[in-house]
């Protein structure tokens, strides 16, 4: 029996302990609504994996619920897997078979019937622009499209809820952007998605719900741009075109110069980068380049380590 629901997913209490007494996660509650785009972000080793294995029935758990579109993982396991596609971080097809066996062998494991599964496959083949290549065999495929057939096949058997395990790492800007554009697509067709990834512009060009965990916590639970306010100041580094030894005074900017060619902009929220470039150029000052002097995440987690909100 199917209890309605408009969660796609609710964590409640998940801990696991590596059999080495590594607590990986602890009490993670978490809900994810249908139809989100959801972010799960922290630091390598903050659990990331181990929550997600938990959910795909990979890692076992030491204590907690899972559910997912309201089936319960420990009496409804199979409902639980047949609503779940996922993509793990490492290629693991076999890479000496075509692409188009790679997902009817996949739909196979989930039961779906010969004839469908062709269907599917095609549809999914079509969906992540790899129908040409259907017939190659995989290990012959770019790096770019072995990662959309590991999307085509956590697709093949209609999962209502899409999880991709740092689907990003390691692959270049543009592979990584038309990586992002698929997303949004699949989100945009219905599909829930659930992201994990250490990059906080990934999180937030994408996402619209996040949640943080570090050290196997959850420390912030909230959307996207109630999270981003926490970030009050942006700081950037800006290389001058010619040197100046006195910076005129801005009213309201708080400016500094490293050298005579670098000038540091301290920007609140309310302030906006455009706006200075133009007054610094009519103050004849023109900006060759920039760069953001902190590393947003880490001022982030800063802000939040200093104002935990205990596992919400
Ligand atoms: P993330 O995905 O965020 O990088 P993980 O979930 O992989 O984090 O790891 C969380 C913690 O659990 C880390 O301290 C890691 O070393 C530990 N861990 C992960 N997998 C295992 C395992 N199979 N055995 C023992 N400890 C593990």
């Amino acid at each position: 029996m199917t209890i309605e629901t408009s969660k796609a997913l609710t964590l409640s209490g998940l801990t696991k302990v590596y059999p080495n007494n590594v607590k990986a996660i602890e009490n993670i509650n978490l809900e994810v609504e249908s139809g989100d785009f959801f972010a799960l972000l922290g630091p390598n080793g903050a659990g990331k994996s181990t929550t997600i294995g938990i959910i795909s029935s990979l890692v076992n758990k030491t204590a907690g619920r899972v559910s997912v579109f309201g089936f319960d993982l420990d009496k409804q396991k199979n409902q639980v897997k047949r609503n779940i596609g996922l993509v793990p971080q490492e290629i693991n097809f076999n890479q000496f078979e075509k692409a188009i066996d790679v997902l009817t062998i996949h739909a196979g494991y989930h039961g779906i019937p010969r004839a469908e599964a062709g269907e599917r496959a095609a549809e999914c083949l079509q969906q992540l622009n790899l129908w040409d290549k259907r017939h190659t065999i995989t290990r012959h495929l770019s790096g770019g499209m072995k990662r959309r057939l590991m999307i085509a096949r956590a697709l093949v058997h209609s999962p209502k809820l899409l999880i991709l395990d740092e689907p990003t790492a390691g692959v270049d800007i543009e592979i990584r952007r038309s990586m992002w554009d698929l997303m949004r697509q699949i989100n945009e067709q219905g599909t829930t998605i659930i992201l994990t990834t250490h990059y906080l512009e990934e999180a937030e060009s994408m996402c619209r719900n996040i949640a943080i965990i570090d050290h196997g916590r959850i420390i912030e639970h909230s959307d996207i741009g109630t999270l981003l306010d926490k970030l009050e100041l942006d700081s950037f580094i800006l290389d001058l075109q010619s040197p100046v030894d006195t910076l005129p005074d801005i009213n309201g900017y708080h400016l500094s110069l490293a050298d005579s060619c670098t000038l540091i902009a301290d920007l609140t929220r309310e302030q906006n980068l455009s706006e200075l470039f133009s007054i610094l150029s009519d103050e004849g000052i023109t900006i060759k380049s920039m760069k953001n002097k902190t590393n947003r995440l880490e001022q982030l987690f800063m802000n939040l380590v200093e104002s935990p909100k205990a596992n919400v």
